[in-house]
């Protein structure tokens, strides 16, 4: 709790002790004779400790020209019960108001303490290395190429490459991976990871804006801007609701009163006029308090804060509130086959050449891929397996869902698919094995392929299953990749349907193709690894990207972004965001089915505004207590 809290729990614990037995006695319920004043004056004391806030919030808001809000209901609500001589009544509905405010004050404060807490990668410092020594600065103020070094229990403040010493990562704020990851020179460090075993010397890669640790932050904080359309709603609607129940507790205090003393219908129920008109209005004070909105208000956005928050905990970022409400209505999932199901890392499984020798092949090959990003290009980099001399490429192009083009020692190499070779016109040999056939071409003359083989991801067949559990009934896999590979991954892991021989420009007409098939509220979901499918995670209906740590494209089109490689990760987003959407919806009947009853009884004269704060403080904590299951996920 922290002191504003702290505060009113105090205000709230001796506003009670003063009130119950100035009630006790108020009710007749302990024999004590004090004159009527007297006791009004001792529950002012209780009123005005626990209510002084709200009464000059209300006070401000009519001054400011916004009147229509809680504290005015209650404002009004309140003031008038005492008005009419229901002392009792009106410090009640304060002091309860009061301790709704503080519990909902407490709960979202502590999901969004969650929230950080988990996103808890913000780094501190860096000990950069100077000519004496190492000195603690601000990230901020570290220079790409520095080297930097963090101890064990230290978070590493910037990307960068472990250049000494080795260590296991924790990287579980970012990715919701509690397996630590070895890590030794020359491997890739993520900022926001903790190291937890030994010293490393890092040379940053990135300067502190650009680094994940900067970037997962920004996303994150900007999700909770993104309003789900049933948020939209509840904000219109509180715009006019307040107004209107306002009016119509003046309607009910000032029209049936008129209409007897007019008519005569019903005087003979009321001592005196006095009595009559003191009934309805006390009638309409109970409405105000019984169309209080809280619990609706508060609960929508508290429960897609704690669904965001739960799926956060998984490594599973949500950009926002209405992307979790797109994501429970994904009825269709495509895919990307590389880096998506597959796991991205080839292996080459031969070569065939003919004017070159092998080893030339590949070194060629290589310097043509030196500066592409995609898996295949990788993997045959590794395949080379030597120091690259980057000095001899020149004239890079990437066509993607082709392959590359560059100029090496002043050669034109082309490596790529069949695609690539039928529109340079150079002369390929198809090759029948199974794998992915890469050719290669040197000044339009024809030189060999190397054959490499993807494996699929381990989570790839039990992620469709789990699809397919969580009520997805279609998925599809667009590849750029052979027609024969395409059908053995898609048999593999067990989807519908595949489409092969995709150019990046073909998946967006595909993903249209298929968006057209979907009926009503059905979504379609596309999860790509970022590469070269920024175009089709935007024309998805949510785009979501996977792996995507230390891929910028990916972060910044894809809607949600998974922070580590396991496929299985899909049908867990959509279960958080079906949970979330079941809780809001719950929600929302609950506090409405409540209001309603209260309104019904108190029309009839039943409910009296005991009844209407203890039923809004009630349906508000509950409400509260469910929103905040969205931050717990069963593991798989
Ligand atoms: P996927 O849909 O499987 O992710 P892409 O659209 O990324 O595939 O690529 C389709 C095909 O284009 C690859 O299977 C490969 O034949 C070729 N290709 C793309 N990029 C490269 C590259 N950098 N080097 C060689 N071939 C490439
Ligand atoms: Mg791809």
């Amino acid at each position: 709790m922290n002191k504003k809290q702290k505060n009113l729990l105090l205000r709230i614990i001796i506003a009670a002790i003063f009130f119950v037995p100035l009630y006790l006695i108020s009710e007749d319920i302990v024999h004590v004779s004090v004159p009527k004043w007297v006791v009004l004056i001792l529950f002012l004391i209780p009123y005005l400790l626990v209510g002084y806030d709200i009464l000059r919030k209300a006070f401000l808001g009519i001054k400011n020209g916004q009147v229509f809000d809680e504290n005015f209901l209650m404002t009004v609500a309140t003031v008038g019960a005492i008005a009419l001589g229901e002392y009792g009544e009106g410090v009640a509905v304060m002091l309860l108001y009061q301790v709704g405010e503080l519990f909902q004050s407490y709960a979202v404060g502590k999901s969004r303490r969650n929230i950080s807490d988990l996103m808890d990668i913000r780094p501190d410092y860096a000990n950069l290395e100077t000519e004496d020594g190492t000195e603690r600065v601000d990230p901020d103020e570290v220079e790409i190429g520095s080297v930097i070094v963090v101890k064990p229990g230290e978070k590493i403040p910037l990307d960068g490459v472990v250049i000494e010493g080795t260590s296991a990562l924790n990287t579980s704020a970012l990715t919701g991976e509690s397996k630590p990851r070895e890590v030794a020179v020359d491997d890739e460090v993520l900022s926001g990871s903790i190291n937890t075993t030994g010293v490393l010397r890092i040379r940053t890669t990135t300067e502190f804006d650009e680094s994940t640790a900067s970037k997962i932050l920004d996303l994150v904080e900007n999700a909770a801007s993104r309003k789900s359309k049933s948020e939209n709603f509840i904000s219109k609607f509180a715009r006019y609701y307040t107004p209107v129940v306002c009016y119509a507790a003046l309607a009910l205090a000032v029209l049936p009163p008129l209409f007897c003393m007019i008519t005569g219908v019903g005087m003979e129920h009321y001592a005196s006029v006095g009595r009559l008109w003191g009934d309805w209005v006390l009638r309409a004070c109970t409405f105000l308090v019984i169309s209080c909105p809280c619990a609706v208000v508060i609960s929508i956005p508290l429960s897609f804060f704690a669904g965001l928050g739960g799926a956060g905990r998984e490594g599973i970022l949500v950009k926002g509130s209405n992307y979790l409400e797109t994501l429970s209505q994904v009825k269709t999932v495509a895919f990307d086959k590389t880096g998506t199901i597959t796991k991205g890392n080839f292996a080459v499984t031969a070569v065939h050449h003919s004017p070159l020798d092998e080893k030339e092949l590949l070194e060629y090959t290589a310097l043509a891929e030196a500066h592409s990003s995609h898996p295949i290009s990788a993997s045959l980099r590794t395949a080379h397996g030597r120091r690259l001399d980057e000095s001899r490429v020149t004239d890079v192009q990437e066509l993607s869902g082709h392959g590359v083009i560059a100029k090496v020692d002043g050669r034109l190499v082309a490596v790529g698919n069949e695609k690539l070779m039928e529109k340079l016109g150079a002369d390929y040999h198809p090759c029948s094995h199974t794998g992915t056939i890469i050719h290669i071409a040197m000044d339009g003359e024809y030189c060999g392929h190397i054959v490499i083989s993807d494996e699929l991801k381990e989570g790839s067949g039990e992620a469709m299953q789990e699809l397919r559990k969580a009520g997805v009934r279609k998925t599809v896999m667009l590849t750029g990749d052979a027609e024969s590979v395409a059908k053995k991954v898609a048999g593999e892991v067990g989807i519908s349907e595949y489409r092969a021989g995709l150019l990046p420009a073909d998946k967006v007409t595909a993903v249209e193709e298929l968006l057209r098939e979907c009926s009503g509220n059905d979504r379609l979901a596309f999860v790509g690894d970022g590469i070269n499918d920024a175009p089709v995670l935007s024309r998805a209906d949510i785009g979501i990207a996977m792996g995507a740590l230390g891929s910028d494209a990916a972060i910044e089109a894809a809607d949600v972004v998974l922070m580590d490689d396991d496929p299985r990760k899909i049908s867990k987003a959509i279960r958080i965001s079906r949970k979330c959407l079941a809780i809001v919806k719950q929600n929302i009947v609950l506090a409405l089915a409540v209001k309603f009853i209260c309104l019904i009884l108190a029309a009839l004269g039943i409910a009296n505004m005991w009844i209407a704060i203890i039923a809004d403080v009630g349906v508000m904590i509950v409400a509260v207590l469910n929103a905040i299951r969205c931050l717990f996920v069963k593991k798989l």
